[in-house]
């Protein structure tokens, strides 16, 4: 296969972009993007290569190791080239690595791992000569380094003598490891840096990195740099001729006097590793330092040898990365969908990439400023973040990488589901397609209609909404309530037996309250909370339509802009026509005596999970609890999409962060007492 014209262009690119990158990385120590895209365009570069080889050129970045050295330092060649590891990214790929190694040696049935953290430094050689510390050298491009024993020295987990008892005979050894910088050190020289206004460093790796060849030793001595040893070489000798294996050379690094990371673990099988890092997938976040996977060893020494290495890994060794949650892609489309308040929302259609375990394929861009911000286009390539279950998103746009012929995007004028003209009024970022007909607004507010917290109609899926919109059996929520068994069985995959579920259903939600009811209509502002806030004061539709605006607005916890937002919806004809017509079919738009009963009872919250965060100004964390549990509510400790109200204090952190990114209904400790009927 010949490569096209864009594969060889894009090859070209990719290689460009990767050389900058790892310049930027390996001999300034600031790098200019953040490690998993980097890892991920190095990944597109190798499977355009591996697909071409054609494309491969000697200077590719898939074909060295590091970079050349800076030239503060003396070079030094190292005696055993310092290897980069081979990198997979999940389970799957650990699987074709253990595949792989094993077609290239004799069978064997059973094979120890040997699992360790993969520290987020920099590697070191270390030299010593009849038991004292001669040379220490950074690992350079692999074959050769710089000279930096001045600086190791200051290290002091580093000893410059070794506990030698018994082993004198070891005229020369060789120990690799990995410098640090504790996370907190590194906080704190941040916080440093950024008061005598200095560039800051992007992550301790780079931290490490740049103190290592730091010019000045006295500096290096400062900021306290740590070392974890997990390689020993005897050069000239064969390595297994003091240790069988990577178990026994760990233990007798430590007896030399290193410091070995404890937390290596002997595994018996590729079941045991994939334990090992799930279990140090949440784990690693509470250790002093950062890892970003680990490191997979086959323990023999014998099956190492056998195995060897290629031009730039052992094939005895992988490391097993965590998953990233940013990653770049390319924008193939930005499309535009229409929300049910009309809101028009740009999407950007994109390459499906592996974010955080899962396929990304689309990503909200919100509105056209948060467009013009990034300047996002067609075919750029663009980073996407997706933390947890947050909704993914465009985080910058890798300019560098834009095709020549893109042009910027432009919103609409006219809606893209029913070509009416839109608007976007002075001071909202919003544009809105207008026209009360629209098919688009008529699906989503059919959809928010059928959802859990409002009329919860099950069986009401976005799919059936479209067929009943497009084939005009309803025009309105109201029209549910009149469709027959027939006009249904009509539908695609619909039998008599659904249709009759699905009437039942429809008919059952008459039963719901008035305060789902009014959440149901999807005016304005009202969320769940607000529209029990309103229901609680406004006993009857009645009572709420022909409330003034000022009044509303005395309630507590509902805002001017909510308001104005209720009394103008009642204000116009066809909503007022929509209640008559809702009244009609018996749903519930006032308060019953039974439900007042209900809700004045102890079980307001039945169904409802709470989180709570921040402090609160005079509730403590144990008595909101147990008031939202006495209601019936549930109080979870982390948010997540099934949480349906945050409370909130002062000083909220990141569950105030992931609960916006949900667009999770918030409560004040005022609005929740309101709820509760708490209040004076
Ligand atoms: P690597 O970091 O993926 O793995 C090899 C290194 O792991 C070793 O050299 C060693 O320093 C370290 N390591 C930590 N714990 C270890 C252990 N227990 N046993 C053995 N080794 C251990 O490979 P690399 O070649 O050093 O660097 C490539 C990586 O650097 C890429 O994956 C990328 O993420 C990053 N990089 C980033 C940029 C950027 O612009 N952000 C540029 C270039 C490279």
């Amino acid at each position: 296969m010949i490569p096209t014209q864009t594969e060889i262009k894009r090859a070209q690119e990719l290689r460009q972009l990767l050389q900058q990158a790892s310049y930027a990385y390996y001999v300034l120590d600031a790098p200019i993007m953040e490690d998993a895209v980097y890892d991920q365009l190095y990944r597109e570069l190798q499977q355009l290569e591996a697909e071409y080889p054609e494309l491969v050129t000697a200077d590719s970045p898939t074909q060295r190791v590091g970079e050349k050295p800076a030239t503060h330092f003396t070079s030094v060649r190292h005696n055993i080239p310092l290897y980069s590891l081979e990198n997979a990214f999940n389970l799957e790929e650990l699987q074709a690595w253990e595949q792989r190694w094993r077609r290239q040696v004799p069978p064997t049935d059973s094979a120890e791992y040997v699992t360790e953290l993969k520290i987020d430094g920099s590697a070191l050689a270390l030299t010593y000569q009849n038991g004292i510390l001669v040379r220490g050298a950074t690992r350079g491009d692999g074959e050769m380094g710089e000279d930096i024993t001045q600086n190791v020295r200051t290290i002091r987990s580093i000893p410059l003598r070794l506990n030698f008892d018994g082993l004198e005979n070891l005229e020369k050894i060789e120990v690799r490891g990995e410098a640090f910088l504790p996370l907190e050190v590194f906080q704190n020289l941040n916080e440093r840096r950024q008061k005598a206004g200095e560039q800051l460093f992007a992550n301790p790796r780079n931290a490490a990195a740049g103190t290592l060849r730091q010019l000045d030793s006295r500096i290096v001595a400062q900021r306290r740099l740590d070392f974890f040893a997990y390689t020993l070489h005897i050069p000239g000798m064969d390595d297994a001729s003091i240790a069988n294996t990577q178990w026994e050379a760990l233990e007798l690094l430590q007896k030399l006097g290193f410091r070995v990371n404890c937390e290596h673990r002997l595994c018996q099988s590729l079941a045991e590793v994939a334990e090992y890092y799930k279990y140090w997938d949440t784990e690693r976040l509470n250790l002093p330092y950062m890892t970003d996977g680990v490191v997979v060893k086959l323990n023999s020494y014998k099956l190492q040898e056998q195995l060897g290495f290629t031009q730039k890994f052992p094939r005895w060794a992988v490391a097993l990365k965590y998953p990233a949650e940013e990653a770049p892609t390319r924008v193939e489309n930005i499309a535009v969908n229409v929300g049910r308040t009309g809101a028009l929302t740009p999407l950007a259609e994109m390459r499906p990439v592996e974010l955080a375990g899962t396929t990304v394929s689309r990503a909200t861009l919100h509105n056209s400023d948060r467009i013009a911000q990034l300047d996002i286009r067609i075919g750029d390539t663009v980073i996407v973040r997706k933390a947890g279950e947050i909704i993914p998103e465009v985080v910058r746009v890798l300019k560098e990488l834009r095709p020549s012929d893109t042009q910027p995007f432009v919103m609409p004028s006219h809606c893209p589901v029913c070509g009416q003209p839109v608007v976007r009024e002075t001071g909202e970022a919003v544009t809105r397609c207008v026209n009360a007909s629209c098919a688009a607004i008529l699906k989503g507010s059919i959809e928010h209609w059928v959802s859990r917290d409002a009329l919860d109609i099950k069986g009401v899926g976005e799919k059936l909404v479209h067929q009943l919109v497009d084939k005009g059996l309803v025009h309105a929520v109201a029209d549910l309530y009149t469709l027959t068994k027939e006009q249904l069985c009509e539908l695609e995959r619909m039998g008599q037996k659904s249709a009759e579920k699905l009437i039942q259903a429809i008919a059952q939600s008459k039963n719901q309250p008035w305060s789902r009811v009014l959440y149901g209509l999807g005016i304005r502002h009202v969320g769940s909370v607000n529209a029990q806030l309103l229901t609680d004061k406004y006993r009857t539709v009645e009572q709420l339509a022909t409330a003034k605006q000022s009044d509303i607005e005395g309630i507590y916890g509902i805002g001017a802009e909510i308001a104005q937002a209720v009394y103008q919806w009642f204000r116009i004809d066809a909503n007022q026509k929509l209640i008559a017509r809702l009244k009609a079919t018996g749903l519930k738009l006032e308060n019953t005596q039974v439900q007042s009963a209900v809700s004045s009872s102890n079980q307001k919250l039945a169904g409802k999970t709470f989180v709570i965060t921040g402090t609160l100004p005079t509730l403590n964390r144990e008595q909101a609890k147990e008031l939202i549990q006495t209601a019936g509510g549930k109080v979870t400790d982390s948010v997540s999409k099934k949480t349906d109200y945050l409370v909130v204090g002062k000083d909220a952190g990141s569950k105030l962060a992931k609960a916006e990114s949900l667009g999770i209904t918030q409560l004040t400790e005022a609005q929740l007492l309101e709820i509760l009927g708490k209040t004076e």
